[in-house]
């Protein structure tokens, strides 16, 4: 394979920024959106469209070379593979969240508290390092409405500016993790892969020093 594959998100929040970056690194995709795959025509590049949860399996397992995931999911997956870039964009952060009437004096209100959350292994590595011991719940979606139905005391969601939480009368009280897109890489890429990374990534650097 003389090409790099990279993995981006199918669509979703990173979809649109994740295609930008891709043409203002001159790379021009072929293919519209509803293809899995898409090749380029100026670069030796096949793009990948994957759910983004499943990008860091797929570039452990070296299907795809490279990817772009929050760092939310990356750090949730523990896969394999290495982060080589930030990318300045699906910037958020990984918020805790509690009724806006409750009384929030400190991490230590979560003591003994059901959390819901979509992320268990960030809010576990949260929970310990504070050496509190609360229940967590993982739930696959609309976290925000599990204390509203009694199902949680308190939510870990992605948050960026707050106003999903503030319709779901939850305040934000403590940030888990600040998040922003990165690009990833296999950690044993061949020769050619890595030659074709550096070009990529030169052109990255270029484009993220223009847009500042
Ligand atoms: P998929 O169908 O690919 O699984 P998804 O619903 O899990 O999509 P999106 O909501 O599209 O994911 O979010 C993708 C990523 O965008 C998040 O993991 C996070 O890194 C980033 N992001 C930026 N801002 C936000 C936000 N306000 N809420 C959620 N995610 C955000
Ligand atoms: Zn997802």
């Amino acid at each position: 394979m003389d090409k790099i594959k990279i993995a981006i998100q199918k669509s979703g929040r990173l979809y649109d920024d994740s295609v930008k970056l891709l043409k203002d690194c001159g790379i021009d995709l072929k293919n519209g959106v509803n293809k899995l795959k898409a090749e380029c025509d100026n670069f030796p590049m096949e793009i990948y469209f994957l759910r983004d949860d499943d990008i860091p399996q797929y570039v452990e397992d070296a299907v795809a070379d490279i990817g772009i995931v929050g760092e939310n999911v990356f750090y949730e997956k523990k896969k394999k593979a290495e982060i080589v870039e930030q990318l300045g964009f699906g910037k958020c952060r990984l918020s805790v969240a509690v009724g806006r009437s409750e009384q929030y004096d400190g991490v230590d209100f979560l003591h003994g508290k059901k959390i819901a959350t979509t992320y268990p292994v960030l809010v576990q590595q949260f929970l310990d390092k504070n050496s509190i011991k609360a229940e967590i719940h993982e739930i696959s979606g609309s976290v925000e409405i599990a204390p509203g139905i009694g199902l949680a005391d308190a939510i870990v969601d992605l948050v960026s500016s707050g106003s999903t939480l503030f319709m779901n009368g939850l305040k934000e009280v403590e940030t888990v993790l600040k998040s922003q897109a990165v690009l990833i890489r296999n950690e044993q890429l061949g020769a050619r892969q890595q030659q074709l990374l550096e070009k990529f990534l030169f052109r990255i650097r270029a484009v993220k020093k223009a847009r500042n």
